[in-house]
């Protein structure tokens, strides 16, 4: 049975793009799908300064050019082009897309995730000015600064003490009287002194003139609300993987629904991969997207290897 492709990825952004890079340069006929711009999360980031290789900021678009171009170079296809869903027969995947139905012996998931987000006035209007759901990107811009984090899991604990090095005024806002994060996670954070917890406590309108100036709180318990003037506010309060495509093929996801691989990137299902921030992972990075690529590529060309003679070829 002949397959359209070596190997289909979904989703563009730098896990993706890098695993096209990867893959083509193996000498695979690779194809990539994306619905939007390539990029992904790069390109909402305006200044990258801790991607290695790159001691002077860059643009994120800037960046995510540099990765399409390389794979393009590499012989790499990108389509626009949205997928509905991916399921297997026998050792082929089938990827049903907008334009139509293509099949493959390798796919590799890189759809990431999407910021769950408060659904509050201001934020979606101050969305990358003074608004931000990631503090290793945009954290360093407002060191020594007065920094608000809403959330109480383990993403916003992990976050708010890695603001609390940049400066020692991080407001942490939870909705409830307790951390959902994980208990050691959530005494190291409320035992540093860099960090002030406030229970019961909402962000309710984001305001400012041109950039985040001001953000009103809601104390639920008392129900009273009252301003406070920051520059910024982090928004950890979970994520939404991606996972739409796959759900035909029952692959292994975590409690959270992120995709589960082993260090090679391959899920469950043989054949499938994922990787970047559709992956279950302690730590969501570019350039950790990008590694990841790269691993999923590689080790799709090896199980085309041991495919090739067998059905498919
Ligand atoms: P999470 O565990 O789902 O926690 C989300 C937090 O945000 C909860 O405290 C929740 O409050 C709050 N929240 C949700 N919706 C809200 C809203 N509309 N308004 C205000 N607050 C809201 O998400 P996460 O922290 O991003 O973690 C996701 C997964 O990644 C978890 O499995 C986590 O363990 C894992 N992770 C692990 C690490 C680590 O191990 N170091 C680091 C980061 C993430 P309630 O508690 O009231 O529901």
């Amino acid at each position: 049975m002949k397959a359209d492709r070596d190997i289909i990825i979904v989703g563009a952004g730098a896990a993706g793009l890098t695993a096209a890079q990867y893959a083509a340069r193996a000498n695979l006929n690779t194809l990539l799908l994306e619905e939007l711009a390539p990029g992904g999360q790069c390109l909402i980031i305006d200044n990258l300064e801790n991607y290695p290789g790159f001691p002077d900021p860059l643009p994120g678009i800037e960046l995510s050019q540099k990765f399409e171009e390389q794979a393009r170079n590499f012989g790499a296809e990108i389509q626009t082009s949205s997928v509905q869903s991916v399921s297997k027969r026998g050792k082929l995947f089938t990827v049903d897309t907008d334009n139509g139905p293509l099949t493959s012996p390798t796919v590799i998931v890189a759809t990431g995730a999407k910021h769950k987000k408060l659904g509050i006035p201001g934020e979606e209007e101050f969305s990358g000015r003074g608004v931000s759901y990631c503090a290793t990107c945009d954290g360093p811009f407002f060191k020594g600064k007065r920094m608000l984090v809403a959330g109480g899991g383990d993403a916003a604990c992990d976050e708010a003490m890695f603001l609390a090095k940049l400066t020692d005024q991080v407001i942490m806002v939870h909705r409830r009287d307790r951390f959902r994060a994980q208990r050691a996670l959530a005494e190291r954070t409320l035992n540093n002194p860099n960090i002030e917890v406030r229970w019961n406590t909402e962000a309710k309108v984001i305001r400012g003139d041109g950039k985040v100036g001001e953000v009103v709180l809601w104390r639920n318990d008392k129900e009273e609300d009252y301003t406070e003037k920051v520059e910024v506010i982090f928004v950890f309060i979970g994520s939404i993987p991606q996972t739409q495509i796959v759900k035909a093929l029952d692959v292994r996801m975590d409690e959270a629904g992120y995709i589960v691989t082993n260090q090679r990137m391959e899920t469950s299902v043989p054949g499938l991969y994922a990787v970047g921030d559709v992956r279950s992972t302690p730590f969501r990075q570019l350039v950790v997207a990008a590694g990841e690529g790269a691993i999923a590529a590689h080790a799709a060309s090896q199980h085309i290897d041991e495919l090739r003679g067998e059905a498919y070829d």
